[in-house]
């Protein structure tokens, strides 16, 4: 016999994490009730991932509903926001208990290793898709933006960039992958607890979705000023031994799920501490500068031609 709507919700949903004090009311009414910290603002971010389009069809459940988790998780990060309650609105095309199963494992994981409890959404038939709400908490005057980046501050990036983008296209191409590459592109590992470290140290920040040029792109508009990159500071995952194609993959890629924000000169001296910390490097690649754009240089001190496409888009 199928299981209706309210089946699903009772036996895959309900309980699958750990209650939090701090919510009232979770599933089972018309509203979640939650209570923020007294001096804390809501950060709150959603993102919708679509069968096809943002992942593959036969994807393993249990890696998508870790991943579209953490692309949510990855927007609280980039405003250095303490992650707390999340929301799922998912659209099934049929009711496939061993697939409920596995996605509510991968999702869960990744909600209990970051605390969050899933406090409500919605359950509807029709083409696959996943659409998730993350709420955090951050101090009022302490979150992390796009738009508070200063000339001379310096570029700093995460973990290695272009892993993500580069198996994609390996799937896609029919092309061997071996586990640990696939993990890059179906499992990323959210920088939640960099981001928080970041706070009063950073000057800007964001998640990098799009593809690093694009994203830091958003941090010069928003910020109004210049990029400077030095090509060679970029770090590229070892994924591959042509550097060339892969430092195009760095710049460019989706999917890589890092942070990039700028930082003064002055606290330089504090990443290392900060990727000790939070387990994952951190590197300097540019500096921001008066302007608009960004500009790429070699090794030599040339200006690079830059590439065409600099990031994902979904009308163009
Ligand atoms: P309503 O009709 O009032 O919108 P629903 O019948 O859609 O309520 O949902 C019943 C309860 O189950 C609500 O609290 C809702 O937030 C929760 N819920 C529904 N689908 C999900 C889901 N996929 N994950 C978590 N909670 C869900
Ligand atoms: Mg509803």
């Amino acid at each position: 016999m199928s299981l209706n709507e309210f089946d699903i919700i009772q036996q895959y949903f309900s309980k699958i994490t750990t209650p939090r004090n701090d919510v009232m009311t979770g599933i089972g009414d018309d509203c979640a009730l939650l209570v923020p910290e007294p001096g804390k603002i809501l950060a709150v971010s959603t993102d919708t991932l679509v069968a096809g389009r943002h992942f593959l069809a036969d994807v393993d459940p249990a890696s998508l509903g870790h991943k579209c988790l953490a692309v949510n998780l990855s927007d609280l990060a980039a405003m250095g926001a303490e992650p707390c309650w999340v929301s799922l609105a998912l659209t099934l095309p049929d009711v496939d208990e061993n697939w409920l199963k596995k996605f509510t494992r991968g999702f869960a994981q990744l909600a209990e290793k970051h605390g969050l409890q899933l406090v409500g959404g919605d359950t509807t038939r029709g083409p696959l898709t996943i659409t998730i709400t993350v709420h955090g908490q951050v101090e009022a005057d302490a979150a992390l933006t796009r738009s508070g980046a200063r000339s001379g501050d310096l570029i700093c990036v995460t973990g290695k960039l272009g892993e993500a983008a580069l198996v994609l296209k390996k799937l896609l191409d029919g092309d061997a992958v071996d586990e640990d590459a696939r993990l890059a592109l179906e499992r990323p590992q959210p920088r939640v607890a960099t981001g928080v470290a970041l706070k009063g140290l950073a000057t800007a920040c964001i998640d990098i979705s799009d593809g690093l040029l694009a994203d830091l792109g958003h941090i010069c508009s928003a910020s109004k000023l210049k990029a400077e990159l030095e090509k060679v500071a970029v770090p590229g995952s070892e994924a591959t031994l042509n550097h060339e194609i892969l430092l195009d993959f760095a710049l460019t890629g989706g999917d890589d799920y890092e942070l990039c924000f700028t930082v003064p000169e002055k606290f330089k001296d504090r990443l290392p501490e900060i990727a000790q910390q939070t387990e994952v490097s951190i590197s300097v690649i540019g500096r921001m500068t008066e302007g608009q754009g960004i500009e790429i240089f070699d090794e030599n001190g040339t200006r690079m031609d830059m590439p065409e496409q600099q990031g994902y888009m979904h009308f163009s």
